[in-house]
Formats: C-alpha cells, sequence, structure tokens
C-alpha cells in the first residue's frame, strides 16, 4: 500500500525515482508524485492522479534536473485519488516537500488549530497537515528541521512513513517512520529510501530497516544518521539482502500473476528445505524446536490474520486440531485487536502475513505481546516488522509476490503451518509414526502433483470464457477445503469484480440456497476424503435448483462427475493437503476470467499488497 522511494547521490534522481516508483507499483496505489531539488536549489513538486507513466507524462517537458529527490505513489485514505491530493505536499511557504504512508489520526484537531494561525490547506489529506504541523512548530520555535519533525512527531497520532526534502538544503533528507515500513539503502557515496527493498536491489544490497520512533537524517557524502524522535542517538545496523533482481522481473509471463502461480512447485521445494529430511524422516521448523516447551505446554492456539492469510490460518485450525489436538480459533486481525480478547501465558498466537506489514496483524500481534502470550510469526518479507517483533516464527521463503492476489504466498503458508503441525505432532506424540511418515512423504511429493495441476492451464483458459458473463459465483467446500471454497472466491473478487461467496457447503440450506438458478456458477470441491460423500449430497441440492456445477474432484472420480456440469481433475493426495493442489484451479480459474475482461490482473482497482493502514 503506498510506495516511497528516495534517492541522494551523483546520479540523475529523476530516473532512479522513477524506476523507483515503477518496482513499488504492485504495492497498489492511485496516483504519483515527485519532488527534486534543481542544481539551483529550487525544489520543485509534479504529481498526478494515476499511473506512474500518467506522472511520466506529465513531466515530460519539466524541469526534472538534480541529484536529490523524493517520490510517492498514494493510495488514498483522506480525500479522493486526484491531483491535488497526491503527495508530495508542500508546506505554506514551499519550503518543505513531504511523502507520507500512512494516517494521521488526529490531523482534524491539528488542522483546526494551524487555521487559527491562518495556514491554509489545498488539499482534504491528513498528510498536508503533517507538512505544515512541521513547518509551523520550526517557525515558531525557530529551530531547525530534524528537531521541529522529532516535535511533530510526538504530538501526531497514527502509522506513518515519511520522506522530507528542504528548499535550499540541496544535501539532506530527512525520513521517519512508526508503523510503516521504511528501508535506507546505502550505496558507494549514494543513499536510497524505499518501502521495501524491491527498488533498492538492483543499486546495493546494504540496507538498514528503522525502528518505530527512528529518524533517519541522510546526508551526502556523510552517510546516515539514525536518532529517535526523543532524541537518543542510535547505531545503524546494516544488513544485506538476499533478494535478486530476477526476481522482479516476469520472467516471460504475461503477468506477475500467472508466473507465480507456476512457480509454486519451486517456491514449495524452496519453503521445505531444509526443514523435511526424508533420510532421517524427519521435519525440522527451528521456531517450533527451539521453543518446544512452548508448544507442548500450549492450552490454544491463536491464529490472526487477513485475507488470504486468514484462509491459510483456517486450513491450519483443521490440521494442528487434527494432528496436534491442540484447541485453535482463527481471528481476523482488525477484530481480534479491538475486542477485549482474553490471553493467558501459556496461549501461542501465531500470526501470518505476507508482508509482514499488514497493519491490523501487526497491531494485534503487539496487543498478543503486551498481554504475554507467546508469539509466532509466519511472514515472506525477510526483516519486515512483523517478525522483528515476534518471539520466534518461520519465513515461506517463496521471494517477492508482486500479483496483488497473493497465490505462492498462501501455498507456502499453508506448507509451514503443515510442517509446523506435523513438528508439533511428533514431539507431543499425538500423531503415529506410520502416519506421521505418510504425510512427510506425500507433502514432499507436492510440487509433483502440484506441476500436473498447472498442465490444465489451458483447458481452464478455455473453460474460463463461458463464466464471463456471471456476475456472482458461489463456492462450496467441507473440512480441508472449506478454506480453499473461501480463497477461490477471494481470489476471483479481487481481480474479475465479479461478486463470489464461499461457503461451507452444508450452509447452503440455511440461506445461500436462494440464489440459486440456473445462471449460477457454483464451484465445488468436492475431492475423494472426508466428506465427499456428503458434499456429493450438496451437489446434487444445487443441481435440482439447476445451478451450473463445477466441480473440482479427484483423477478417476465418477460419482461427482456424472452429477457436475464441468469437472476439474486433480491428482490425489492426503486430505489434509488436498488445499494445496485443489487452489491451484481455482488461481487459474480467476486469472483466466479476469484476463478475458481486460482487467489489470497484477494491480486490481482499489487493492494494494501490503496492507498498512488499518
Ligand atoms: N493518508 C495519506 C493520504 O490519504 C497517505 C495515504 C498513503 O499511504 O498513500 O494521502
Amino acid at each position: 500500500m503506498c510506495g516511497i522511494i528516495g534517492y541522494i547521490g551523483n546520479r540523475d534522481a529523476y530516473s532512479i525515482l522513477m524506476k523507483g516508483l515503477q518496482r513499488l507499483e504492485y504495492r497498489g496505489y492511485d496516483s504519483a508524485g515527485i519532488a527534486l531539488i534543481n542544481p539551483n536549489n529550487e525544489l520543485y513538486v509534479y504529481k498526478a492522479k494515476g499511473k506512474v507513466s500518467d506522472l511520466e507524462q506529465y513531466v515530460k517537458d519539466k524541469d526534472v534536473s538534480g541529484t536529490l529527490g523524493i517520490a510517492h505513489t498514494r493510495w488514498a485514505t483522506h480525500g479522493e485519488p486526484n491531483d491535488v491530493n497526491a503527495h508530495p505536499h508542500y508546506s505554506q511557504s514551499e519550503n518543505l516537500a513531504l511523502i507520507h504512508n500512512g494516517i494521521i489520526e488526529n490531523y482534524a484537531i491539528l488542522k483546526a488549530e494551524l487555521m487559527k494561525h491562518d495556514y491554509k490547506f489545498v488539499s482534504s489529506t491528513d498528510t498536508e497537515v503533517l507538512v505544515q504541523f512541521i513547518e509551523y512548530l520550526k517557525t515558531i520555535h525557530n529551530t531547525d528541521l530534524v528537531t521541529a519533525v522529532q516535535m511533530a512527531l510526538s504530538q501526531v497520532v497514527g502509522a506513518y512513513a515519511i520522506a522530507i526534502l528542504e528548499k535550499g538544503n540541496p544535501d539532506r533528507i530527512i525520513a521517519a517512520r512508526k508503523s510503516s515500513p521504511l528501508v535506507v539503502g546505502i550505496g558507494n557515496d549514494e543513499y536510497f529510501l524505499a518501502s521495501d527493498a524491491t527498488p533498492i536491489v538492483e543499486y546495493t544490497n546494504q540496507v538498514i530497516y528503522l525502528d518505530d520512533n527512528e529518524i533517519a537524517v541522510i546526508r551526502r557524502h556523510e552517510g546516515v544518521k539514525i536518532v529517535s524522535i526523543s532524541n537518543v542517538e542510535k547505531s545503524p545496523q546494516i544488513q544485506r539482502l538476499s533478494l535478486q533482481l530476477s526476481e522482479l522481473e516476469k520472467g516471460g509471463y504475461p503477468h506477475f500473476m500467472l508466473k507465480e502461480i507456476f512457480e509454486q512447485p519451486a517456491t514449495l521445494r524452496t519453503c521445505m528445505s531444509g526443514r523435511i529430511n526424508l533420510e532421517a524422516n524427519n521435519v525440522a521448523l527451528s521456531g517450533i524446536i527451539d521453543n518446544k516447551e512452548k508448544f507442548l505446554k500450549a492450552r490454544r492456539i491463536i491464529i490472526s490474520a487477513c485475507g488470504t492469510s486468514w484462509h491459510a490460518g483456517q486450513v491450519a485450525m483443521y490440521l494442528i486440531e487434527e494432528l496436534c489436538r491442540i484447541p485453535v480459533t482463527v481471528e481476523y486481525s482488525s477484530e481480534f485487536r479491538y475486542r477485549k480478547s482474553i490471553l493467558y501465558k501459556d496461549d501461542i498466537v501465531i500470526v501470518i502475513s505476507q508482508s509482514g506489514e499488514t497493519a491490523d496483524t501487526l497491531a494485534a500481534a503487539q496487543m498478543a505481546k503486551q498481554q504475554g502470550a507467546f508469539l509466532y510469526g509466519i511472514c515472506n518479507v525477510v526483516g519486515s516488522s512483523i517478525p522483528r517483533l515476534t518471539d520466534a516464527g518461520s519465513y515461506t521463503h517463496v521471494g517477492p509476490e508482486i500479483g496483488v492476489a497473493s497465490t505462492k504466498a498462501f501455498s507456502a503458508q499453508i506448507t509451514v503451518l503443515i510442517l509446523m503441525a506435523l513438528n508439533i505432532a511428533r514431539e507431543k506424540a499425538t500423531i503415529s509414526e506410520e502416519r506421521f511418515l505418510t504425510l512427510v512423504k506425500a507433502l514432499n511429493d507436492i510440487p509433483n502433483k502440484m506441476k500436473k495441476t498447472l498442465q490444465l492451464n489451458d483447458y481452464i483458459k478455455d473453460f474460463a470464457k463461458i463464466f464471463t458473463y456471471a456476475r456472482n459465483f458461489i463456492y462450496m467446500g467441507r473440512g480441508y477445503n472449506f478454506p480453499v471454497a473461501l480463497e477461490g472466491a477471494l481470489k476471483l473478487k479481487e481481480i474479475s469484480y465479479i461478486h463470489a461467496e464461499g461457503y461451507p457447503a452444508a450452509e447452503m440450506k440455511h440461506g445461500p440456497i436462494a440464489l440459486i438458478d440456473n445462471e449460477m456458477p457454483v464451484v465445488v470441491i468436492a475431492t475423494n476424503k472426508g466428506t465427499y460423500e456428503k458434499i456429493a449430497s450438496n451437489i446434487q441440492e444445487i443441481k435440482a435448483r439447476k445451478g451450473k456445477v463445477i466441480a473440482i474432484v479427484t483423477e478417476g472420480d465418477q460419482m461427482v462427475k456424472s452429477i457436475s456440469d464441468y469437472c476439474i481433475e486433480i491428482p490425489e493426495t492426503e486430505e489434509c493437503l488436498v488445499p494445496l493442489v485443489a487452489s491451484i484451479p481455482l488461481q487459474l480459474l480467476a486469472y483466466h476470467i479476469a484476463v478475458i475482461k481486460g482487467h489489470n490482473v497484477d494491480q486490481p482497482r482499489n487493492l494494494a499488497k501490503s496492507v498498512t493502514v488499518e
């Protein structure tokens, strides 16, 4: 959500900043802007609603010279997406230009106060209030900019990552963060600033992740000074990035989403590598091994997540309860964090987030930690905020996921949760040795089954054409396939903009069945284990009302095939592993419907990749 990029060095800042904005496009945005200080020490701001390419078009004949600048992609929270509300925002004197990711919650009070002092506002944003407030404090206290930023940020309520340029100061960028990510890249006598490492990796692999309440003062030829809001100087911790530039390219695929769907056999291998040892018949997640006693003693596991990660959490509920015999609840982070939740010391809270920056999940994690629960994180982005907060955790290791609709991160989250459940179950002796070995072998074979399932791509592409007429879809599953239904419906909504709902199949009778007619497509995940016969009866109920049934079945299935309108056959596996294979045709179905409808699959409207506001 929103992207920040900054540069100070010896090169032309404009081209680095524009390329950086393009790299950040995947995070989701609705307008873009740039501020530069030119060689005459003049501060320029250019901004435009729409894509980064619209901004490029807008600045075509403008002065974009300079070796220092900041740029932004905005995901509107306060004020509609338009040219005026786009960032950077000037202060009243136009001496300061500021970009911001996040929300200033007390902006209205600050704005009212500033208006009393004759400050005028041109935008509807909370961000403009912040830059004006900084200038106001700088003026009335007759102080330097860093001190004014410290004063302002200690009075601001909310979340932010900010970067500021000051006219007449062509050798300095000031940046700060609280609850929104910010990374400083250290090159050869040049410095970068960004919301994540993706725009930095082609220039340097040396980075500093800013922590909450820290301000980075980046000076040309001098380096980076980190100071807290309360003015305590900190020594910067430089880390090495392992990200490869090739991971940020489409690699011949028309969209990142399709590339990421097809990457899954390989990303799952990487995710399992070093964690499954087939020769020794062992599964070992270091986060579990190092905290074995906590997991053995746990009376309850609470999983907190949002969106697709919440669906992975739902799969984990079935898994952990079945294999480890520990009760599990799965919470929406946005509700969990504000409910008067009761947590005990021997509770384990697992937070799941691809980006590791999801604002609600981060806040839920903070709340759980304050209440003394043991906190375990499952994230993809190394060094992000959640892994830095948790007591222990596991990375999914799938590389950058650029498509906004999550695919490979989802399958890897489930894989980590399966490894986790197997690890705990064996330690707790709630699983027989024979069953453990069967599941480990079957899990190790999942990448091959995914590969086989991906061969259905052309069939699904053809088949998707039939359903582009639909304005609604229903997805149904039972047991482990219920979260698969939820995730399938979410994928379709996200990128095709077709309304879709996922239901536990037997719930249909309690309301949703009223929606069924001969135009309603119903996707049913009806693989051959668990409640197979029961879901076959649920399909009969749909057919009796003339719904169009698209069934995901196990290869060789006869019964469901004979009663469904369309069938997608996937390879057989253990019941608890089916979500890993069954999700693939649903990802492909959503993808092809969205492509046929001509949508921007990688950057669907209104959505952001890393949801850094609550
Ligand atoms: N709240 C700010 C705005 O609406 C920043 C949004 C963002 O994170 O892009 O302009």
